[in-house]
């Protein structure tokens, strides 16, 4: 599914309080208080909202008391006190653990759970709320609790738009990245699973370089410079490559595949002739071998989609002259 600009609601906070200075003090109860529950209640309380809070180990509660949360004494009791209930635990399992006995006090809530998970999980979950009258929106938090409440913290929420537009102004004081992503529950365990990886993509493409670079005695400080600038310039690459992806064509304004994988056996060659890992560029230029044996080598490298779309080689059944090994060079 395609999320336009427009679908992607932004609002900084101090829009939202200029623009809607009464609902900032909506009542909120916050159903788990670990590292991150703890961020978020702060931030409610920050903003002035009336917040309730539990957790199974109510020690965790005492600082967030002591600025003015409520502390209720059961778990139904937090769920009863706020039209708004936000839950934040381990995972799904705790989720139901916890919510499962609530029973019908969830009915008439709407519930927002920022436990992280899969796409799976929320759509389940939001059935489950359904069948005790409860309205269920997802999210996902992809910030640190410190950055709780910043105006940089980017927050996903999927389910039905008209409870987020009723709780907006209220979950706008989590982060100015507050972002409704639309109606399929899913949406934000998707959208969170596609950034780790972008993250870990370029956090070993990084890691790997500053090994590389180390071996000149270069270090990792001084390779920085170099290679956010080259961050930067990829990111600019993928507004062409995404309608590229979309319109299932991929002409080669740029650089062919081909010339992509003569780059890989580089990198390769130079990784092992200095005694580093070459496990990472080995595995990408596998993918890409195979890109090139099924006839894309003259395309844009936006055509690897085709080898994200597919199940992996270790799971999928494999075709007669269709084997990838994958540690092959
Ligand atoms: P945490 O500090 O380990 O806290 C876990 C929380 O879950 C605690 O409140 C814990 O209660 C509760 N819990 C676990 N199992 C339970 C059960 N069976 N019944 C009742 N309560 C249970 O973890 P966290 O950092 O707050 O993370 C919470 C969620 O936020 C996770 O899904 C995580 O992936 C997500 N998240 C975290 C970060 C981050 O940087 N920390 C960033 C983005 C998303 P007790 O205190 O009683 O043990």
């Amino acid at each position: 599914m395609n999320v336009d600009d427009d679908a992607l609601t932004t609002n900084s906070l101090a829009a939202h309080v200029t623009r809607n200075p009464v609902a900032v003090h909506a009542p909120v109860t916050v159903v788990g208080l670990g590292l991150m529950g703890q961020s978020l209640a702060g931030a409610f309380l920050r903003d002035g909202h009336p917040t309730t809070v539990w957790n199974r180990s109510g020690a965790k509660a005492e600082q967030l008391v002591a600025r003015g949360a409520t502390l209720a004494p059961s778990v139904e009791a937090a769920v009863a006190a706020s039209p708004l209930v936000v839950v934040c635990v381990s995972d799904y399992e705790a989720v139901h653990e916890l919510l499962d006995p609530a029973g019908e006090v969830l009915a008439d809530r709407v519930l927002v759970n920022l436990t992280s998970g899969t796409s799976d999980q929320a759509r389940k979950t939001a059935e489950w709320a359904s069948q005790r009258g409860s309205t269920y929106l997802d999210g996902a938090i992809m910030t640190i609790p410190p950055d709780v409440g910043s105006p940089d913290a980017l927050l996903f929420y999927s389910g039905p738009q008209p409870a987020f537009d009723l709780h907006q102004s209220t979950l706008n004081s989590l982060g100015g990245g507050t972002t409704y992503l639309g109606v399929d529950h899913g949406l934000a365990s998707l959208y969170d699973v596609a950034l780790l990886g972008i993250m870990w993509s370029i956090l070993n493409g990084f890691l790997h370089g500053a090994a590389l670079l180390g071996t000149a005695k270069v270090d990792a400080a001084t390779f920085v410079r170099a290679a956010n600038k080259g961050i930067v310039t990829i990111a600019g690459w993928t507004t062409a490559y995404g309608d590229q992806i979309d319109a299932a064509r991929y002409p080669a304004f740029d650089s062919t595949i081909d010339t992509h994988v003569a780059a890989m056996a580089h990198l390769i060659h130079e990784s092992e002739s200095l005694g580093i890992s070459a496990e990472l560029p080995r595995f990408v230029k596998a993918l890409t071998d195979r890109a090139v044996a099924e006839g894309r080598g003259g395309d844009s490298y936006a055509a690897m989609i085709e080898q994200f779309r597919r199940p992996s080689a270790d799971r999928a059944r494999p075709e007669r002259g269709d084997r990838v090994d994958l540690d092959s060079r």
